[in-house]
């Protein structure tokens, strides 16, 4: 992000007046990390359905959609692979598939295939993810000066899935499954905030998040705990599948409890996030 915001600023100058750039990198005027599913993807019928299909794999009995955001709304099972066997112990499950058995008859149903493999020949409900933000969102948060990138629980196949080849963004900055602890622990939030703010503190610019589960509020909270004096915005979204009319109760009662995990801003949709983080700075 740096590196294309200082060139485009550069060459739109004409030659004889380009002058060595006083600091060595652009400075955002605010970093805006993005939560993926949920926020940039729907994955009500893909993720979602996913532990759907699991807990029925092994249990015969498929979860609704209140039992999943209850687990959710505890802020400890942003893994759906230790969501779905959760919800299996819970539901009294004599004999509890191995994680490794479960992940794999997870991945059958969300990939569809080798998750390593070549993403066209992947056959599973990854297939059925509505997208939503477009590209043109992120060159608008460019325009504003707002550095941005990711930090998601997903597998790093699939969230490179659907940031490079759905949306076409090139070389997002991305944590993703593995490349640092689950989420609430805020390292992977903090490391990719640092990377694009500089070094935080009092001086940095305002480092957001925009999430939709509790455990996303949560990172913050934590992320604030260990950087006391950097300034950080916590907002956060209803998922896709409360947004309807006839989730309107679902939808209060769930944005209530991102409010109480100590959300600053609850916003109508992803695509507000701009004028919401710049109200919230203001
Ligand atoms: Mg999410």
């Amino acid at each position: 992000m740096s590196a294309l915001k200082a060139e485009s600023q550069t060459t739109n100058l004409p030659a004889a007046v380009v002058h060595p750039p006083l600091t060595p990198r652009f400075s955002p005027s605010a970093v805006l990390l993005f939560d993926i599913d949920g926020v940039i993807r729907d994955v009500g019928g893909s993720y979602r359905r996913a532990i759907v299909e699991t807990v029925h794999h092994y249990s015969g009995t498929r979860p609704d959609p209140d039992a999943i955001d209850a687990l959710k709304a505890e802020g400890c099972w942003n893994n759906d692979w230790a969501a779905s066997l959760e919800l299996l112990r819970r539901g009294g499950l004599a004999d509890l598939p191995s994680f490794d058995a479960l992940v794999e008859v997870f991945n059958g149903f969300y990939f569809g295939g080798d998750p390593e493999g070549d993403p066209n020949s992947w056959e599973g409900f990854i297939g059925q993810e509505p997208l939503l933000v477009s590209a043109e969102f992120f060159e608008q948060l460019s325009a504003a000066g707002v550095a941005w990138g990711f930090v998601s629980g997903a597998e790093p196949p699939s969230a490179r899935f659907v940031l490079e080849q759905r949306l076409g963004l090139s070389s997002p900055p991305l944590i993703a499954m593995g490349d640092a602890p689950d989420k609430p622990d805020p390292t992977g939030f903090l490391r990719l905030a640092a990377a694009l703010a500089g070094e935080l503190g009092a001086a940095a610019a305002p480092v957001a998040y925009l999430g939709d589960t509790v455990a996303d509020v949560i990172t913050v909270q934590r992320a604030r705990q260990q950087q006391p004096h950097q300034r950080f915005v916590s907002l956060a979204v209803a998922p896709p599948h409360l947004q309807g009319q006839e989730a309107r109760a679902q939808r209060h009662r769930y944005e209530l409890q991102l409010r109480e995990a100590g959300a600053d801003a609850v916003i109508p949709h992803t695509a507000a996030v701009l004028a919401s983080l710049e109200q919230a700075l203001a």
